[in-house]
């Protein structure tokens, strides 16, 4: 398995790969891989000749230098969770020096307000930092298809929507969430958790599958309430925020309507860990 740690010699191997039609997949990652990341490395390897995977921990992505501390880091076992798929795959896995040149600054970006709701309204800067390295990523890989996971439901819109303003020609693919077996959505995240934890948490989801049940049913007002309520005997989880959301605008939804798509999104504290759910309520 071939790994690049700079982007200037990535660039020249994979100029040469192109000039030979080469299809080329690419999976972006903050590393601490688990089998959420590595569906969809195999579904790249499967569409494509050949998939790079980064690895690269995106400071200007997080508004907490805690959270940024504390993310977990194993390069030794991902290189080892990416080997079977060997001849398929580069490994990248750049420093913070080489991916920012000029500083390590974002740049402001305007998603039609895609970048103001949830996540966006509860980390600040986080999308900035999220399209920046993005954009800096796919200058380097020009990827045929790039692979995101809904389990990052507004970070795919919103990376769908940078393309388009772009005009960029690589196609998004998304690529359904992964879970553990109790249903806790894989995150790297997870492994800040206790054994406690990690069983308590599965909460989460089963509350966003009763509000699946429930959605034709009763009004998304008495749902906003029943998830409160299944938080509450959790002493140790903060209920960040819970929105039921117009698929396509992300914009929380009071009432339904007919013909839109609504998903709900969850963000919950564990401790000091905090992690996102979504799901289709269609
Ligand atoms: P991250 O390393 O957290 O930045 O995630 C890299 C990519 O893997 C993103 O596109 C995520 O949405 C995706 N991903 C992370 N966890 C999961 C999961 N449990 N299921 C599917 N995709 C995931």
């Amino acid at each position: 398995m071939l790994t690049f740690t700079e982007k200037e010699s990535l660039m020249r191997y994979l100029k040469n790969l192109k000039n030979q039609q080469v299809s080329i997949g690419f999976v972006p990652t903050m590393g601490a891989l688990h089998n959420g990341h590595l569906s969809l490395v195999q579904k790249s390897v499967a569409d494509n000749d050949i998939t790079v995977v980064s690895i690269f921990v995106n400071p200007t992505q997080f508004d907490n230098p805690s959270d940024l501390e504390k993310y977990p880091r194993d390069l030794e076992k991902d290189i080892s969770l990416l080997e079977p798929f060997n001849s398929k795959l580069i490994v990248f896995t750049p420093s913070i020096s080489n991916m920012y040149e000029n500083g390590l600054t974002s740049d402001t970006y305007f998603f039609d307000n895609l970048e103001n709701e949830m996540e966006g309204k509860h980390r600040k800067g986080h999308f900035d930092g999220v399209a920046t390295v993005v954009s800096k990523l796919f200058e380097i890989i020009n990827p045929n298809k790039a692979y995101f996971g809904e389990k990052d439901f507004q970070q795919l819109q919103i990376i769908r929507k940078m393309v388009a303003q772009n005009g960029q020609k690589v196609s998004i693919v998304n690529c359904p969430i992964v879970r553990e077996d109790n249903g806790l959505a894989m995150s790297s995240r997870n492994e800040r958790l206790s054994t406690k934890e990690r069983e308590e948490a599965a909460i989460i989801y089963q509350t966003l599958k009763e509000v699946k049940e429930k959605f034709h049913s009763e009004n998304i007002e008495t749902l906003n309430k029943l998830v409160t309520e299944r938080f509450l005997p959790y002493a140790n989880m903060q209920l960040e925020y819970f929105e039921i959301a117009d698929e396509e605008t992300l914009k929380s939804a009071n009432s339904k309507e007919a013909n839109k798509k609504y998903r709900a999104f969850i963000a919950v504290f564990i401790g000091g860990v905090r992690l996102i759910d979504n799901i289709a309520l269609y």
